[in-house]
């Protein structure tokens, strides 16, 4: 099992921690261990940590950061994203950033585009749609960023890719 953060926005009690959704569990999946820092280990984004056993979990588990512990990414806890969406399998982490407000889609910057993939952007805009008004849907590829929207994808050039066709 890889990294897990709390949240918001999911199913989580007050003062508890958050829930992971009915049959989901990391299983081989360790993309939080790329994808996401680790401030504790000064690890950096989108870099393998060196004591993840790819595919398998982490090496020092009982001594993993708080970090690390206290991690569940938007996968583990959305009932209604599919295996397809897991992590490791369309190459980005959902993190529930609650004193920001903000959902961060982090993409895994050897795969720069597959937050681009019409189930990816379509489950993004989703959220874009029905989440809270003071929340906000962002994409980080690296220090990159494009912020999603019910109706498009702006990038911070201020570029707008529309949205509305896709279903
Ligand atoms: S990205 Fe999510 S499913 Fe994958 S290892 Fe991390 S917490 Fe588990
Ligand atoms: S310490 Fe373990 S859980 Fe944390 S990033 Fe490294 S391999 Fe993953």
């Amino acid at each position: 099992m890889g990294r897990m953060q709390s949240s918001a926005q999911t199913e989580t009690a007050a003062n508890s921690a958050p829930r992971v959704a009915a049959g989901k569990s990391c299983g081989t999946c360790t993309a939080c261990c790329k994808i996401t820092g680790v401030q504790a280990l000064q690890k950096p984004h989108g870099v393998w940590c060196s004591h993840c056993a790819i595919g398998h979990g982490c090496k020092i588990y009982p001594q993993r950061p708080d970090e690390c512990r206290d991690f569940y990414c938007g996968w583990l806890l959305n009932s209604h994203m599919g295996p397809e969406l897991r992590p490791d399998r369309c190459h980005v982490v959902l993190i529930w950033v609650d004193d920001k407000r903000v959902l961060i889609a982090a993409c895994d910057p050897d795969h720069p585009d597959a937050w681009r993939a019409p189930n990816v952007l379509g489950m993004l805009r989703q959220f874009a749609i029905r989440m809270a008004a003071d929340w906000k849907v962002v994409v980080m590829v690296g220090t990159r960023k494009w912020l999603v929207t019910e109706r498009a994808v702006l990038s911070e050039a201020g570029d707008a890719m529309p949205l509305v066709d896709l279903r």
